[in-house]
């Protein structure tokens, strides 16, 4: 028989942010833990082809793919809860199903038809949630559409879910992820908003099979049954999904109300029975997460980290979660402090405070702001031999900082800081000259996946323990070949570079000089997975464990 594809379709009840990539991610891995292909999407409504154009303050951060797709954070929760790589058919905003049917007009491919808004965008859109499910073989596809219900933006998807569900009846299902407030003054929790959330959806032709509320407490057997008599939804199929300390225990709180039970019997899919192998690894390491002492102490130094109020974590989303999973792979808890380099411009008798961290991470970031003061930081963090870990910009700025203090060229810079500069050991790509003449900025950087080989003897080979590594990249800068020689005659060391031996991919000292100084051009923190994590920020944690105050 046929294997018939099923479609779960998330979307958003009442208020966005509260956790529907994360359920999105957490129904993926209970099905996959009952030995489903699964495979997801994530739709943004916005105009821009990608998110590689929007500043981290609008957006969050940028996830690279494997093949260079410049996407949403929610990708990266699906690629970590999931353990799959993602590309760029598993991701879509309103412009870029509008580029490609335009697109297909200019090449007459609607064959003389009137081109219009419904049903050809939609239909574009049932196209490439298709083309996921096909690509990966799935038996269940996840598609989260962005924002929430009611809102202009995401109509047009939810009009291409509505008809999906005509096409396949028996194989898409809606999942609504709604909020549900509690007002401190009344202390009751309120049903209404997602009542007329429901409702709104209704308005589009779409029921909700299922509602996950998420609220600051549990959802009580009172409750349910006011959503369930006023929303048509059956109370065993309104999932309560209070806050919680980890998000990591979201997927084992799903299993303990039976959701992926409820799922498949829904689907009418045969599941097998939960694989305990996968199950207990997740277990074991959620049970990690609250670990509540043993911490290591990591500043995280670098710009963008505020607005307003509010300090902006979310923009460095996967270096985050890869320097937590390598420290609950030591049994540490890391505790991340926001540091903003500008202070240090400021202030420079500041630096000393550094030394209460354990370790030292630069993540990856564009333009002058804040530069010189992560300069300091790096001289101070090699100075005293306090582990540095630098991402990309990072390592870009490592390298200055050897370049200015260890071969005494006081103006080396970066070309995307001061191009007068005599001395640009950070300078730009070969390919990259053209595109910026020409003001291509979008989708236009070295992107995605590029081979490396690594060095024999170092720290990175000690990590990798393998000759020939895959990283991810998002840059336009690299490091000035006609240094090299100078850099390496003077102590550095460039142990990973691309095959042919022309970009340098890392850099570092070698350990007789400093438990870890180290930069990679590339981006490890997007392989970093809860069960797999990466091994460069896992030899940077055992170095901060060896620096442990
Ligand atoms: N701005 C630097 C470049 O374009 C580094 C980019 C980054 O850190 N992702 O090369």
């Amino acid at each position: 028989m046929e294997k018939r594809t099923k479609y779960i379709f998330v979307v958003g009840g009442v208020i966005s942010g509260v956790g529907k990539g994360i359920t999105a991610s957490s129904i993926g891995l209970i099905l996959k833990n009952r030995g489903l292909t699964v495979t997801a999407i994530k739709i943004d409504p916005y105009i821009n082809i990608d998110a590689g154009t929007m500043n981290p303050t609008e957006h969050g951060e940028v996830f690279v793919l494997s093949d260079g797709d410049e996407t949403d954070q929610d990708m990266g929760n699906y690629e970590r809860f999931l353990n799959i790589n993602l590309t760029r058919v598993n991701y879509m905003t309103t412009g870029r199903v509008y580029q490609k049917v335009i697109e297909r007009e200019r090449n007459l491919e609607y064959k003389g038809k009137c081109v219009e808004v419904v049903p050809h965008i939609p239909l574009e859109v049932i196209s490439r949630i298709k083309e996921a499910g096909r690509n990966a073989k799935a038996d269940v596809v996840i598609i989260e559409i962005g924002g929430t219900v009611g809102e202009y933006q995401n109509m047009l998807f939810l009009e291409a879910a509505r008809m999906m569900k005509i096409e396949f009846p028996k194989d898409v299902i809606f999942v609504m992820v709604s909020f549900l407030p509690t007002p401190s003054n009344l202390g009751e929790m309120k049903t209404k908003p997602t009542q007329n959330a429901v409702r709104t959806l209704n308005a589009s032709g779409v029921q909700p099979d299922f509602l996950i509320a998420r609220g600051d407490t549990s959802l009580d057997q009172k409750r349910k049954e006011k959503i369930s008599m006023f929303c048509n939804i059956s109370p065993d199929r309104i999932i309560s999904a209070p806050d919680v300390e980890s998000i990591y225990d979201i997927p084992l709180n799903f299993e303990k109300e039976k959701l992926s039970d409820k799922l498949c019997e829904i689907l009418e899919t045969s599941c097998k029975k939960p694989d305990s192998k996968i199950w207990n690894k997740w277990k074991s390491f959620a049970n990690k997460t609250h670990n509540k002492k043993d911490f290591i102490k990591i500043a995280m130094i670098g710009k963008y980290f505020e607005t307003g109020d509010f300090i902006l974590s979310d923009s460095y989303l996967s270096v985050i979660e890869a320097i937590k999973y390598s420290a609950y792979s030591q049994n540490k808890k890391a505790v991340i402090s926001w540091v903003n380099s500008e202070d240090f411009e400021k202030n420079p008798s500041k630096l000393k405070d550094l030394k209460k961290y354990d370790g030292i991470v630069v993540p990856g970031g564009f333009g002058s702001r804040g530069v010189e003061g992560i300069i300091s930081c790096v001289k101070f963090a090699r100075e005293n031999k306090i582990p540095y870990f630098g991402l990309c910009y990072g390592m870009q700025l490592l390298v200055i900082e050897y370049a200015r203090n260890i071969l005494g060229l006081k103006d080396a810079i970066t070309r995307e800081i001061n191009p007068k500069s005599k001395n640009l050991v950070v300078d730009i790509m070969e390919s990259q000259k053209e595109l910026l003449k020409n003001n291509l900025y979008g989708g236009s950087m070295r992107l995605g996946n590029y081979k490396a080989f690594i060095a024999d003897g170092t720290i990175a080979k000690d990590a990798y323990k393998t000759k020939e590594i895959t990283e991810r990249h998002r840059h336009r800068y690299e490091i000035n070949p006609a240094y090299i020689k100078d850099l390496e005659k003077n102590g550095l060391v460039f142990s990973g570079t691309s095959p042919d031996g022309h970009l340098m991919e890392i850099a570092e000292l070698p350990k007789e000089k400093h438990p870890f100084f180290l930069g990679t051009q590339f981006h490890p923190e997007f392989l970093a997975r809860p069960l797999t994590p990466h091994p460069l920020f896992t030899a940077f944690i055992k170095a901060c464990i060896g620096n442990s105050k």
